[in-house]
């Protein structure tokens, strides 16, 4: 039948895109779904500089697409489709996705995280007026503007750094005093003239009338709160595991994230789970290509046998 298949890879990020390269050259009929654009969290990175291979470091988005076109060319389908249930209890795994149902041997999960949502007063109304999750895709629209960056980790540092092409200033909002950010990174951000920093300080409210005027720090050490005009505020306080369709079907860890073991293999025999998504210790593109190869060469093992 038309909708059966040997490997059905849901998640179209650098680790499902990489499954499905080593599946399909392992001359097994694969299909990936992917319910937006390919590439992930890794397609919206301006630049990765970490991919071994790339010594002047490569756009996330480029990264992405070379993937992409890899896996297309030795046979991975792609379809543009959301994965709405699973059912993973016989040896058929049962798909059902906003484009039909699938079968397969195989299944390998990829669905990676997506951010956590801003929650405080006006974030809801402003967010997409001046609130972002994405500095690729927005920082274009702050040339010459204030902007605040929530978050200490990588994406933070990172992509606060980012800004500083359009931003008159960047000013990163960190709760505590220490950044969780790679040291490279940090220094970075540190010589940067246009960066500074409000450690100790966290974001209570957004104010602006249709777009984003002004922001409330408040600093968690001496309870003070100041109003800092800004237009722009991006957001990176880290991220959520895409496992909602899967709860009930293989363990999660307590925080959402699939469990595994040493072949990648989830609590449902057949049922394969790489890259962010996984409760793995390294959230990086190497480390999910490198786990969307191994559980790929798990998912061919465990067919054939
Ligand atoms: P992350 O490492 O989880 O960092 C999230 C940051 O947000 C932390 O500093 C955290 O503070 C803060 N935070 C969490 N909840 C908050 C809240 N409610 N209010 C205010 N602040 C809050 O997330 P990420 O930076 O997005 O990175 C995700 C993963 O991708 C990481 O493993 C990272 O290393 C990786 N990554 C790597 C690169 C790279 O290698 N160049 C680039 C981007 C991302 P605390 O520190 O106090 O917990």
């Amino acid at each position: 039948m038309a909708n059966e298949y040997d490997v059905i890879v849901i998640g179209g990020g650098p680790a499902g895109l990489t499954a499905g390269l080593y599946t399909a050259r392992s001359m097994l009929k694969v299909k990936l779904f992917e319910k937006e654009g390919v590439g992930g969290q890794a397609a919206i990175t301006d630049y990765i500089e970490n991919f071994p291979g790339f010594p002047d470091g490569i756009s996330g988005f480029e990264l992405s697409d070379k993937i992409r076109k890899q896996a297309e060319k030795f046979g991975v389908e792609i379809g543009y489709a959301e994965v709405t249930s699973v059912d993973f209890s016989g040896s058929v795994k049962k798909i059902t996705t906003t484009d039909g149902e699938y079968e397969a041997k195989a299944v390998i999960i990829t669905t990676g995280v997506r951010p956590t949502k801003l929650d405080v007063p006006g974030a809801a109304e402003l967010t997409g007026r001046g609130i972002s999750y994405c500095a690729t895709c927005d920082g274009p629209f702050f040339k010459n503007k204030r902007v605040l960056v929530l978050g200490g980790g990588n994406s933070a540092v990172e992509e606060a750094v980012y800004l500083t092409r359009f931003a008159s200033q960047v000013t990163i909002v960190h709760r505590r005093d220490e950044l969780r950010t790679d040291k490279i990174l940090q220094e970075r951000a540190r010589k940067n003239d246009k960066v500074d920093f409000m450690f100790d300080s966290v974001l209570t409210k957004v104010s602006g009338d249709g777009l984003v005027s002004g922001a409330v720090v408040k600093n968690v050490k001496t309870g003070e709160e100041v109003t800092v005009p800004v237009n722009g505020i991006f957001v990176f306080i880290g991220n959520l595991p895409n496992t909602e369709v899967f709860n009930g079907k293989i363990e999660l860890d307590e925080k959402g994230y699939i469990v595994t073991n040493n072949n990648l293999m989830t609590s449902a025999s057949g049922v394969f789970a790489a890259g962010d998504v996984r409760n793995n210790p390294l959230k990086q593109v190497v480390t999910a290509t490198g786990e969307g190869a191994l559980a790929a060469v798990s998912a061919e093992k465990y067919i054939e046998s």
